[in-house]
């Protein structure tokens, strides 16, 4: 059984560039993205709908709507949630069967929960499980994180009424699957599926947008920056190898790209723009 793979943008936002590009001067990451009068760099949070006729699999869900006005102002976060993109493809929240998060950063699980009339946290997708890696849960949980305000307990106490944890790569349901990618947490994990066009795979932090290809471009948010690099260059050769579709996780222009060998710098890595919508 194959699945269809649709991108939904979540809502754009911006962090500063330095942390974005971690030890990588200025003077470079600079030519690739234009910062603002704040330092700041557009990014967006891509989540993908995965389809099977039988189940609706929703990977990320971007950073919600529980916010205020000096946060909003702070990312300029974009009025916009993933429930938003999916009504505008006529997808009501509760047939999603399955939503999987790479790590639970608020831009990546904020969107699984909201808070209802009473200002209570609660689950967007109330037929879903969510799967994520017990490794990460833990890590959530007791907030191991350099960044004080990454792990949200607003955003993670809804999520134990329908959880998964797994245990390293894992098929979630038939040629669907999760595996450990480390280095942006100790419990990120990947996400790849089979499709009519092949392998699509959705690799969260590790590389976050197109201006993450080579090895040194990790984000000063990683919390094992080597882990990073290596993880990187490891799932970068598989997917030029098994030539894999892949959809980048902030990228705020075309995320759908394919590895190929650098041509600036043989044995590197190198990201070409695919034209999949
Ligand atoms: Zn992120």
């Amino acid at each position: 059984m194959t699945w269809s793979v649709k991108v939904l943008r979540a809502g754009n936002f911006r962090l500063d560039g330095g942390s974005m590009f971690g030890v990588v001067p200025k003077a470079l990451w600079s030519r690739l993205t234009s910062p603002d009068s704040s330092n700041r760099i557009p990014l967006q949070t891509n989540c993908l709908l995965l389809e099977n006729g039988q189940h609706r699999v929703l990977v990320e869900s971007g950073y919600g709507q529980d916010w205020d006005d000096k946060s909003r102002k702070n990312f300029a976060l974009e009025p916009r949630t993933v429930k938003d993109a999916l009504e505008e493809i006529g997808v009501v929240s509760t047939s999603i069967t399955h939503t999987i998060v790479t790590h639970l950063h608020f831009d990546h699980c904020g969107g699984l929960t909201e808070l209802d009339e009473n200002g209570q946290s609660r689950r967007v997708f109330m037929n879903a499980k969510c799967i994520v890696q017990q490794q990460e849960w833990m890590d959530a949980q007791d907030n191991r994180s350099t960044m004080s305000k990454t792990y949200l307990a607003n955003n993670l106490s809804p999520l134990e009424e329908d959880l998964e944890l797994v245990d390293g790569q894992h098929e979630v349901l038939p040629g669907l699957f999760v595996w450990p990618t480390p280095g942006h947490t100790w419990g990120h994990q990947s996400v790849r599926a089979h499709t009519k066009t092949g392998v699509v795979a959705f690799l969260g932090d590790v590389v976050p947008t197109v201006n993450h290809a080579p090895p040194a471009f990790s984000m000063g948010y990683d919390m094992l920056p080597w882990d990073n690099m290596k993880t990187k260059q490891a799932a970068l050769s598989q997917a030029m190898e098994e030539q894999w579709q892949l959809v980048l996780a902030h990228e705020p222009n075309n995320p759908w790209v394919r590895v190929i060998d650098d041509p600036r710098s043989h044995g590197r890595h190198a990201f070409e723009a695919l034209e999949t919508e």
